[in-house]
C-alpha cells in the first residue's frame, strides 16, 4: 500500500476542500447546522462560530458577544 510522505499542510487541505466545495457529488465534504447555534459546519467538527462540540463549550466563540 502506498504511504504519504508527508502531511499535508493547511493551504493545501484548504485550497483541496475548496475544489470540493465547489462540485457536487460523492466526495463533496457534508455540511450540516450546528445544534446549538444553527450555522454550517461540517459533521465532527468544532462550529467555528459558537465553539460548540457535543453539547459543550470546548473553544472561544468568534461572536461579538465577548462581554462575558
Ligand atoms: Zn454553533
Amino acid at each position: 500500500m502506498a504511504l504519504q510522505k508527508r502531511r499535508r499542510g493547511p493551504k493545501r487541505t484548504r485550497q483541496q476542500r475548496s475544489a470540493w466545495m465547489k462540485k457536487s457529488g460523492e466526495n463533496r465534504p457534508l455540511v450540516q447546522g450546528c445544534p446549538n447555534c444553527g450555522a454550517p459546519r461540517i459533521p465532527h467538527r468544532v462550529c467555528g462560530a459558537c465553539g460548540f462540540y457535543n453539547g459543550a463549550q470546548v473553544a472561544k466563540a468568534r461572536t461579538a458577544d465577548a462581554a462575558e
